[in-house]
């Protein structure tokens, strides 16, 4: 199947890197999110999988990158769109957020979504929305810790009332993970919220993050990449059983410090925990005085952890999800 991205053309058969061109920088060099289009021989859905709206979560870069590279476009039916990179500035800053958005403090790429002519942020997801998103039939967004937590791996599917909730369901479930939960109700701008309206069944898979990095990043980027295989061979983009998994549903919460100073955590992530145990605790660095136990307010799994020493207040400092029987 051809396809047609940016103005690119990629035909039947073929794997082409692209610029999706989005402003011109200071300096004259184009602004533009990378694009690995492989477009198959035979006809299916088209998958779009992404990575770095936050610029310090590599791991889902390097997955989408591994991924590309796997592919054979004579063994697809359909076609792949990787985006290693939505959000280059933040990127290439190490940050987070883009540090150069006009008179706007830092925006978020996934709260912002669908985007408009605005801040640079608001226009790279403009232009990745319009230009490869709504051109895909399935998404695939992986996020992390980045450089302060470490997370999941957990998949995050559409919520139900949404009409892309069962679809979206089926993909978390064929992700492979063992913790799924929902996006939080009321969570609009990102990227999930706007695909649903859209009609386009997509999920977010969190993985990794700073502190795990330097042991076990390949192991990360191997979740990301099995993890969207799989899916791909549940959608019959490629070929082969769709491998089956157990899963734990988590309605997901993120747990706030009141205060900042030198924070120690002391449950994991994965750790189960029972109400008003003690998830970590938080100093003040001039006296070692223990100025806040942070407590889990209900019982559950840890699937977010700060592994940053300095807590500044209003952190999260863990996420904490709540077993439900049923996905919701
Ligand atoms: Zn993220």
């Amino acid at each position: 199947m051809d396809l047609e991205i940016g103005g690119f053309e990629v035909k039947g058969g073929e794997k082409r890197s692209l610029g999706l061109r989005v402003s011109i920088e200071a300096d004259g060099t184009p602004l533009e999110i990378p694009v690995l289009a492989a477009a198959g021989r035979g006809e299916g859905p088209i998958i779009c999988v992404d990575a770095c709206h936050h610029g310090d979560e590599y791991e889902g870069a390097e997955a989408v990158l591994r991924l590309w590279e796997g592919l054979e476009p004579g063994e697809l039916n359909g076609a792949f769109l990787g985006v290693p990179v939505v959000n280059p500035p933040a990127f290439l800053a190490g940050t987070r957020g883009n540090l150069r958005d006009f008179d706007t403090g830092h925006l978020d790429a996934n709260r912002v979504y669908p985007g408009r002519d605005g801040c640079i942020t608001e226009r790279l997801v403009k232009a990745y929305f319009e230009g490869v998103v709504k051109k895909s039939d399935r998404v695939i967004s992986f996020h992390g810790g980045g450089n302060r937590w470490l997370v999941g791996p957990i998949a995050i599917y559409q919520p139900e009332g949404s009409k892309t909730h069962a679809e979206s369901l089926s993909m978390a479930k064929a992700f492979g993970v063992r913790l799924l939960c929902p996006t939080p109700a009321g969570l609009e701008g990102t990227l999930l919220h706007a695909t649903a309206e859209e009609g386009i069944p997509a999920i977010a898979a969190e993985i990794g993050g700073h502190c795990d990095r330097y042991s076990n990043r390949g192991s990360y980027v191997g979740v990301g990449v099995e993890g969207v295989r799989n899916v791909m061979r549940r959608l019959g983009i490629l070929e082969g059983p769709a491998r089956e998994t157990d899963h734990v549903f988590l309605e997901a919460r993120y747990i706030h410090c009141a205060n900042g100073g030198l924070f120690s955590p002391k449950a994991k992530v994965g750790d189960r925990v029972e109400e008003g145990d003690e998830l970590g605790l938080i100093e003040n660095p001039w006296t070692g005085e223990v100025i806040e136990s942070i407590r889990a307010p209900f019982g559950g799994i840890v699937w977010l952890v700060m592994c940053y020493p300095l807590a500044n207040p209003g952190d999260w400092v863990f996420g904490l999800g709540r077993e439900i029987a049923e996905p919701r």
